[in-house]
């Protein structure tokens, strides 16, 4: 094992990539499940105003009275939105489309980009995780995830320009950095979708890793199909199909992320 930095406990560790489609969700809901699993209370906090976070965990989400929306706006107390999930330790704040208006709403609100860090300071003593599933934008809606965490886990699909664009979030990180929170670090990368019939998933792989170094969890996430299929079901892999391929990954992923944890 890599000897990494140590995280303490609780660790709130925001997922984002400001690309849509490169597995943000997926790896919350299933890294997040993973932990629980593992006996860690864990809240996934859904930043995104599709709220596919919340309804791939089979949360209703379309008008909810108490959502992240409430959250951020009202100062609605994290705690009255938080709901558990079928999985035993995890805890999701389900978002809704309303969210959207948030984006705007907040550019002439009082704290704006601290909101989310509040609120989630608040709950944080009932928790070993929080995963915040960022929106694919570079917004205050994302800001509010990066000034809320104290770590980065990036997400990178193992695809052709797999790397292009990632600087634009590394900048973006640093300005909340420098800005709003000094503590914040990219901490962990993870490789998605790995397509082991393709040498061009190997590539990307490697690349990431000349790049980005021992941040790169040796767990690679591979493409397929279970792992599409679980949020329709409103489930996450562990428990929609727990032995697949996908379960597992998700599953080493989670333990390499906790081994740094003190
Ligand atoms: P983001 O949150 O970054 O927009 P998602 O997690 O929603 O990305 O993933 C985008 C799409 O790709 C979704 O349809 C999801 O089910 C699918 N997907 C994500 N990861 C995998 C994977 N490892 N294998 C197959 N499909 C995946
Ligand atoms: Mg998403």
């Amino acid at each position: 094992a890599t000897p990494g930095p140590a995280h303490p406990l609780p660790r709130v560790i925001a997922i984002a990539n400001q690309k849509g489609g490169v597995g943000k969700t997926t790896t919350t809901v299933n890294l997040g499940a993973s932990l629980a699993e593992m006996g860690l209370r864990t809240l996934l906090v859904d930043l995104d105003p599709q709220g596919n976070a919340s309804t791939g965990l089979g949360i209703e989400n379309r008008g909810l009275e108490h959502s992240m929306y409430h959250v951020l706006m009202h100062d609605e107390p994290l705690e009255n939105v938080i709901e558990p999930t079928d999985v035993k330790n995890l805890f999701v704040a389900p978002a809704s489309l309303d969210l959207a208006g948030a984006e705007i709403e907040l550019v002439p609100a009082f704290s704006r980009e601290q909101r989310l860090k509040r609120a989630i300071e608040a709950v944080l003593d009932d928790y070993d995780y929080v995963l915040i599933d960022c929106p694919p934008s570079l917004g205050l809606l994302t800001v509010n995830g990066l000034a809320a965490a104290r770590e980065v886990l990036v997400p990178i699909q193992c695809e052709y320009y797999a790397l292009e664009g990632l600087g634009q979030l590394l900048r973006n990180v640093d300005l909340v950095k420098r800005n709003l929170n000094p503590d914040l670090e990219v901490s962990t990368i993870l490789c998605v979708m790995y397509d082991a019939r393709t040498k061009l998933a190997a590539q990307v792989v490697d690349e990431v890793r000349e790049h980005f170094g021992d941040k790169v969890l040796r767990s690679v996430i591979p493409r397929t199909v279970r792992l599409s299929e679980a949020p329709s079901f409103g489930q996450p892999i562990n428990t929609f199909d727990s032995k697949s391929r996908g379960a597992l990954a998700y599953r080493d992923a989670a333990k390499e992320v906790h081994h740094d944890a003190t």
